[in-house]
């Protein structure tokens, strides 16, 4: 076998430092902060040159999962990373924990498409400041949660990180294909639905930073957290709607949009109504807003609705459906029926129980704990 020739790499990483030089420079010329553009526009920017190449691509970009063709059905693809300081606080959450919910966040985006998950990898990246044991803790939630969504973990990779813990999950799902629901089909009219219960994470994640501060200020003062139980969990341990995505096709009905609410009901809501190019008037009144929830946002002067529409993390399913079909689904206790879409493209209304209309406010939710 020869040796590597020197002066051939030599010329070689000289032609990669000055083409590089060349980027630093225009990039120094025209810089602009990522915060400027926010995440969704930076992402559309990133995306616009790659359409899809393949005939099996069937949605690329721009959904909660991507869709792609099996033949007799579609192949559903999600990724999500969860990141220490981002996502996640140390201080305040279980390893155990932390690893069911970087599972369950991601099978919320197959539950998005209507598809049952599948197969997930699991990626690492991890500081010195972990033991075995302590990725052992990760572990065991990620087992909890591949057994209760009856999912394999086939593989993933594992690297050191400077930066703390990352957590990246992919995972593979399917769906029937007359049965996917994208975010882009909704129409005029139709009923808008969610599962569950909002703004319960949100709450959550206001009482810990709050009680952190207490304990950071006097590490004597004990977290009070009794009759806050349920929003705890919340936010610890997210569960992803699979029992929904069941009880629909149970139930007969296939929804004509749906999106998980990972970045508050308002925010979610926009991407239906901009894919699907339509509007929505949301009722206050039908908001379903847990009594602990309500109890909190107010104790933290925070006012339960503001928490419902814009909190994140609840991951519970926003979708739509035909007029006709709300006869099939309106004994679920699970649903509850929040408003209706109209023609009037990208305008999203709120109507108060005092009868007032106002604009939904749509603003993402931004992840930090600090
Ligand atoms: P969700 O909140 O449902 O996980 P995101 O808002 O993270 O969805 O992403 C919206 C869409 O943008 C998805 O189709 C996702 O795959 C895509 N996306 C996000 N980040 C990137 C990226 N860096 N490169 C390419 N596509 C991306
Ligand atoms: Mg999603």
């Amino acid at each position: 076998m020869k040796g590597w020739r020197r002066p051939g790499i030599a010329r070689f990483l000289k032609l990669i430092f000055k083409d590089n030089e060349k980027i630093l420079i225009t990039m120094e010329e025209k810089r602009t902060e990522i915060a400027a553009l926010g995440e969704f526009a930076l992402i559309d920017r990133l995306a616009a040159p790659f359409g899809p190449r393949l005939a099996s691509t069937v949605k690329g970009i721009g959904d909660d999962a991507a869709v792609t063709d099996l033949g007799d059905e579609y192949g559903l693809l999600t990724t999500d990373m969860l990141i220490e300081g981002i996502h996640f606080d140390l201080t305040f959450h279980p390893l155990r924990h932390l690893g069911y919910k970087a599972i369950a966040v991601n099978i919320s985006d197959i539950a998005a498409m209507n598809g049952i998950p599948q197969q997930v990898m699991v990626s690492l990246g991890l500081s010195n400041r972990f033991s075995v044991e302590a990725v052992e803790e990760i572990y065991q939630g990620i087992k909890a949660a591949c057994e209760d969504y009856k999912v394999d973990l086939v593989g993933g990779d594992t690297t050191a990180s400077r930066s703390g813990l990352i957590l990246s999950v992919s995972v593979f799902g399917k769906v029937a294909k007359d049965r996917i629901a994208y975010r882009s089909t909704a129409g005029a009219n139709d009923i808008l639905c969610v599962t569950g219960d909002l703004g319960g994470a949100y709450a959550r994640l206001q009482i810990l930073s709050r009680e952190k501060q207490v304990f950071l200020a006097d590490q004597k003062m004990q977290p009070d957290f009794e009759g806050k139980e349920y929003i705890l969990q919340r936010q610890l341990k997210p569960e992803a709607r699979m029992d929904v995505v069941y009880e629909l096709a149970e139930a007969g009905v296939i929804p004509t949009s749906m999106i998980d609410i990972s970045d508050g009901l308002s925010s979610e809501l926009h991407h239906i109504c901009k894919a699907s190019g339509v509007g929505a008037v949301v009722f206050e009144e039908h908001l379903p807003i847990d009594d602990q929830t309500a109890f909190v946002a107010s104790e933290l002067n925070l006012g339960p609705v503001t928490a419902a529409i814009n909190g994140g993390e609840d991951y519970e399913l926003l979708f739509t459906i035909r007029q006709e079909d709300h006869a099939k689904l309106k004994n679920n206790p699970k649903i509850s029926f929040i408003g209706y879409l109209t023609p009037n493209k990208d305008e999203l209304l709120l109507r108060t129980k005092s009868g007032n209309v106002v604009p939904l406010r749509a603003q993402g939710w931004q992840h930090l704990e600090e």
